[in-house]
């Protein structure tokens, strides 16, 4: 008998089995909605063409070589990170009481996160917000914590957030519980809290001794601007909240393969530096030892040389745009269609995703007749709208709702 006999299979996961199933799909209108990554109006991966440069130069630096990183990463890399998701002139940076580690991008960085919490802020209980990206109730039993709760996040009737229910819901949250939030364009949903909501939430969190932990995967996705989408992150820290956040510079930079992370830990007080450092390296030493180089050099180049940080911004700036439009012509044409519904909330949204409000049914049938591919939730990737697919998308649509 095999020892391996007794091993269950579990299900494919989500958004990379509609990957599979939709490059099998001959169909020639077939459109890909599942997956988060971007596509260009010729709906093709994009490479984006400051970082391909900055590839260019790290594999022709002569002094570069394979050595191992450090364990906590390449420092270089860390520190502009950090800078980019603070911003340069905070005052935890300047008092010296941060802590950067470099991740596997924003999954391994969030467990990373999460094994520390439960480890060493001996944390048990966390709030994630629903709906939420998949992985992160995962994460947070994988690693350990043993009340895995969520805050309602989205009024599904009027398609909107849900404000009172988020300050409801965690007031009611235990002393010390970790609070996961979205630093910006919130997956699924796309919808954020406003600068004044966040100083509510800030509040409370503050109030009820609460600990807020940041994902901020898509910092620039939501509004085209990298500063605007760190508010949330910069308030609570400048509001004296000690936090810990994970940035992904997947989306952001297109590295979605290259797995480049980096995980930040804010503190009162710079004396617990040191040992929250030694634990963080110990998490890596056992995990993967060290992480790798090659997508924190080019990260680095781009971020650290100011006519490559400017070129990068611009195109930042232009995907979201594109992400906007399409967002704007989807909703339009829908409407023209006397669609049943309303479809504001697809241009109030944010980021790559939309939370359409089709219900799974519908999303079956968009994928069976139509050969359209989304979440069975109805999150819809935006991205992979184009100017030649859209209305194709909106008809489609329009007659599944129907
Ligand atoms: N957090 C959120 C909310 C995400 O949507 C994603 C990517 N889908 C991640 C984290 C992690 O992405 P990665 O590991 O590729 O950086």
């Amino acid at each position: 008998k095999s020892a391996f006999a007794k091993v269950k299979t579990e299900p494919p996961v989500e958004v990379f089995h509609l990957v599979k199933v939709f490059q099998a799909d001959k169909h020639e209108q077939k459109v890909n909605l599942g997956i988060g990554a971007y596509r260009t109006d010729e709906n093709k991966p994009f490479v984006l063409p400051v970082v391909k440069k900055c590839e260019i130069e790290v594999v022709n630096d002569a002094k570069l070589n394979h050595e191992y990183l450090p364990i906590l990463g390449n420092p270089d890399f860390t520190k502009a990170a950090t800078e980019m998701v603070l911003g340069k002139d905070s005052k935890a940076l300047k008092e010296k009481r941060t802590l950067s580690v470099q991740t596997i991008s924003g999954t391994g960085g969030i467990r990373l996160a999460a094994e520390f919490m439960c480890q060493h802020l001996q944390r048990r209980t966390v709030f994630v917000p629903n709906p939420t990206w998949e992985n992160h109730m995962k994460i947070f039993k994988q690693a350990g914590f043993k009340h895995i709760k969520q805050y309602k996040y989205w009024n599904a009737k009027k398609r909107k957030l849900d404000m009172s229910s988020i300050l409801r819901e965690l007031s009611e949250a235990p002393e010390g519980a970790v609070v996961l939030m979205h630093a910006s364009a919130h997956n699924p949903t796309g919808m954020d809290p406003s600068k004044a909501q966040w100083h509510q939430i800030a509040e409370l969190i503050k109030q009820r001794r609460l600990f807020p932990f940041f994902d901020c995967a898509y910092q620039g996705f939501a509004s085209g601007d990298i500063e605007s989408d760190a508010f949330a992150i910069r308030h609570f820290v400048d509001a004296g909240l000690e936090t810990i956040l994970v940035q992904s510079f997947a989306k952001n930079m297109g590295l979605y393969n290259e797995r480049v992370g980096n995980l930040v830990v804010v503190l009162n007080d710079k004396q617990q530096l040191p040992a929250v450092a030694s634990q963080f390296t110990i998490l890596v030493r056992i995990n993967y030892s060290n992480p790798p180089a090659f997508g924190s050099r080019v990260v680095h180049k781009v971020l650290s040389v100011e006519q490559n940080r400017k070129e990068w911004e611009q195109t930042v700036c232009m995907m979201a745009s594109r992400v906007k439009d399409m967002r704007k012509q989807l909703a339009d044409k829908l409407k023209q269609l006397d669609t049943p519904g309303t479809w504001d909330h697809i241009v109030q949204q944010t980021g790559m995703f939309s939370y359409t409000g089709l219900t799974p049914k519908h999303v079956q049938k968009l994928k069976d007749d139509k050969h359209i591919y989304m979440l069975s939730s109805g999150r819809a990737n935006i991205c992979g709208l184009t100017t030649k697919n859209v209305d194709y998308v909106a008809k489609s649509i329009s007659e599944v709702v129907k």
